[in-house]
Parts: structure tokens; sequence; C-alpha cells
């Protein structure tokens, strides 16, 4: 046999051994979901092989009847989901999808508010002297919102100080951008809003993470709180495949799309916006029931790892009103060693900084938290009774030091029984079933 023809054998290899791993595991990761057995076979499609640049009907391409349909079929779809009057279902990540709103917004130079990293902030919103997305890439200077550490949201009178300070600097923020990528608790946007409007600041909100939860109406609603533009992943609580998108008023439509193309974006992975117009379908029919289970897992499941000596935060609010929380888990070693256990124990989480931690003098490897969330178990048909038992094996392997090894067996066993998507239409295929097309 060829080299070449070894390599090529060895990345299905890996594909296999990969659908096998997440078929026996526990993907608690947050910012994480399955997509139904529709939207992967989406992907498959010839729609990912095309160019499309321009808007549905006005393209620079020939060949866009169908993929032309489908993309305003999908930008229907969002628009019901979200209520929303402009959608942009171009954008190809939730990074574009900031990239987006800061050229739209902003010029070089401006002030952007938004949520530090340790206090959950997304490094698309990052300071340039971090490698941020805003600083690095937009050259926007980023001043923080204030974070309340015990209540794990923003501090809505520090925030307006902060923007008085900056008002009196005569370095008032052009935007401010709510959200993050630790977001438990639907931030106060009606509270600081009108704040914002009096210094002129467009009033973003980065819905990466709660999108899902949005559009299954279970969290809040920052189009109808005050929000100007509302940027997403299509892959987090909202189970698509992995693809951007930006909601807003027609009044930005111009704006947002000139920025979109030709700023951001020549193909615009086609059979994702595919996918997305399939997700957003399942959730028009489907998301109630899936955003409610989600957010009832995940209280449920800080409430038992509580009980179980764990030190879960915001334990006085009920840990979360969302998919996911934080655990300081400095009591049984660092965030980077707890994870790499957990992972060979089959229990797939992320460390995490806590809003103190730098101050504590950790950083990223090493950091003083995890953080869990619920919308892939939640997908694969888990409920509240399933949680205790994933609590039960984190405790094994965190606090009983237990072999991981024999944790592993013991997940594995407990993995059977949920093999399929749920909250689609059809699923007929297992959820991390390797599918052979050749
Ligand atoms: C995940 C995330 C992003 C980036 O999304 P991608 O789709 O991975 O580019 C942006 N903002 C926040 C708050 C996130 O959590």
């Amino acid at each position: 046999m060829t080299t070449a023809r070894k390599d090529y054998d060895t990345v299905f290899d890996l594909f296999k051994q990969h659908h096998a791993w997440f078929r026996d595991a526990l993907p608690l990761i947050a910012s994480e979901n399955i997509p139904s057995p529709a939207v992967r076979e989406a992907l498959a499609t010839d729609f990912g092989n095309r160019y499309a640049e321009g808007w549905p009907e006005e393209r620079v391409y020939a060949g866009c009847t169908y993929i032309d349909q489908m993309e305003l079929l999908c930008i229907r779809l969002m628009k019901k989901l979200f209520k929303a009057e402009f959608v942009d279902v171009r954008p190809i990540s939730g990074v574009v999808s900031n990239l987006v709103l800061y050229t739209a917004f902003t010029d070089p130079g401006d002030v952007m508010m938004a949520l530090p990293i340790p206090c959950g902030g997304h490094i698309s919103m990052g300071k340039k002297r971090l490698g941020g997305t805003a600083g690095a890439v937009h050259d926007l200077i980023v001043e923080y919102l204030a974070l309340d550490h015990n209540e794990l949201n923003l501090d809505v009178d520090k925030t307006k100080d902060r923007v008085e300070k900056l008002v009196q600097k005569g370095k008032p923020p052009k935007l401010v951008l709510f959200g993050g990528s630790v977001f438990p608790f639907p931030h106060p946007i009606r509270e600081l809003a009108e704040t914002f409007r009096e210094v002129g600041a467009t009033i973003a909100y980065d819905a990466a993470h709660v999108a899902g939860l949005i559009a299954g109406g279970c969290f809040q609603d920052p189009l109808r709180e005050g929000v100007d533009v509302v940027t997403l992943s299509t892959h987090k609580t909202l189970f698509g495949p992995q693809h951007g998108g930006v909601l807003s008023w027609d009044r930005y439509a111009d704006k947002i799309k000139r920025a979109t193309f030709p700023g951001l974006v020549s193909n615009h992975h086609l059979h994702a916006v595919a996918g997305v117009a399939i997700a957003c379908a399942e959730m028009i029919e489907f998301g109630k029931a899936y955003v409610t289970q989600t957010v009832r897992n995940a209280k449920a499941f800080g409430q038992a790892l509580y009980e179980r000596g764990f030190d879960v935060l915001a334990q006085h609010k009920g840990f979360t009103e969302s998919h996911v929380f934080l655990i300081d888990i400095t009591k049984y070693g660092d965030g980077g060693t707890i994870e790499e256990e957990l992972e060979r124990a089959n229990v797939i989480l992320n460390r995490n900084l806590l809003p103190w931690d730098i101050k504590a003098g950790r950083h990223f490897m090493h950091p003083g938290g995890i953080r869990l969330g619920t919308s892939e178990v939640t997908r694969l048909g888990m409920c509240e009774s399933d949680m205790i038992e994933v609590a039960e094996f984190m405790k094994r392997v965190v606090i009983d030091k237990e072999d991981p090894n024999s944790v592993k067996k013991d997940v594995t066993e407990f993995r059977r029984e949920f093999q399929k998507v749920h909250f689609c239409f059809e699923n007929t295929t297992e959820a991390y079933k390797y599918v052979r097309i050749r």
C-alpha cells in the first residue's frame, strides 16, 4: 500500500475512533451540541461545494436557483423563531458575526464595552493586548462592563459609573456588547439600555451560547428589551451546524449586509445555511420542550453536585437560569488537571477561569473552575434523574479519587440507553453513528 493510501485510511480510522468515543461519553461542554441526523445530511450535500456571493436573487454566481430558495427559507424561519425584522444568515461563525457587528457599527479606535474573559467574556470581545478579535483585528478599545462576582451577573450601578467616567474622559462607548460564554443569568438590558442610548452607543447582544434558549422562549428576549443587534452561533444551545448569524431591525439592514458581504465572507458555507434552516424548523416545533428540559437539567445537575460536596457557584440563586453553570474546583485540584481526569472517565467538560482567578495568580491552563452545560445531554434524552447519576460519576472521580478507568466502564454502560437525538422530526440514525458515503 502507498503511504498516501495509508494516510488516507488513517483519517477514516480517526473518524471512527472519535465517533465511538462520543457514543460512550458524557458530552458536557456548554458550547457544544449534537445536531439531528437531518442536519448532518445537509452537511454532506453539494451545497457545500458552491459559491453564492451576495444576497439571494442578487448573486454574483450562476447555479444558485435552489440555493437561493433554501437561503430565503432559512431567513424566513429564523425571523419567525426570533421575531426579528431583519436576519443575515451568511456570517459563518459567532466570531465572524461579531466582526460583522464591529465593522457595521464602529470604526477602529472606537470604544466598546463588554465583559472581560475571566468574567465570562469571549475572546472575540477581547482587548488588543490579549489578541482578542475586537482589539487585535478591528482595533477597538475595549473597556469592561462590571460583574458582580457573587451574583454572576452585571453590576448595574458600577457599570453606569464606568460609562460616566468614559464620558468624562471624552471616550464614550460607541458600542456595548452584552452576553458571554459563561452566561447563567439574563443580563439586565432594560436597566442599562437608557444609559447606553443616552451616550449614543449601539446596543448589541452576543447570543452565541443562549440563542437556543431565546428561541425556545426560556431566557430573555434581547430584541424586545432594547437591543439593536444580536449576534449568533447556531450550534451551542441552538442545535444546528457550526455557523453564525445576525439579527436586527430593518433600519440597520443595509449596514449589516454590506459588512457581511463584501466585508467578511466570500463563500458562506451554503451546506451549513441549509443545516441552520433545518435546525430552525426543529426549534419551532420542539424548541420549547427542549429548552425547558435543558434548564431544568442544569438546575438539577447543579443541585446534585452541590449536595455531593462540589462548590457550585450561585447556589443562592439556584445555580443557573440557563444551560450552563460553574464550579470552583480548587478544593480538589485545578481546572486543568480535573478536566483531564474526568476525560479519562469519559466525562467531557472544560476548565474555566473564575472571575477572581487572575487576581489569585491562576491562569487559563490551570484555572480555578470547571464549566458544565446540559444542552447536549438533554438532546440525547436525559432528564433530572439522569443528572443525579452523572453527578455521582463526577464525585467518584474528583472527590473519591476512584480510578477513572473503572468509572469509565460505568459511564459507558449508563450511556447505552441514550443513543438517539431527541427534539427532531426523524432520528433513525444514532446520534454519533459514523456514516459512510464513499
Ligand atoms: C462561542 C462564542 C463565540 C464564537 O462562536 P464561534 O461560532 O465559535 O465563532 C462568540 N461569542 C461568544 C460569547 C461565544 O461563547
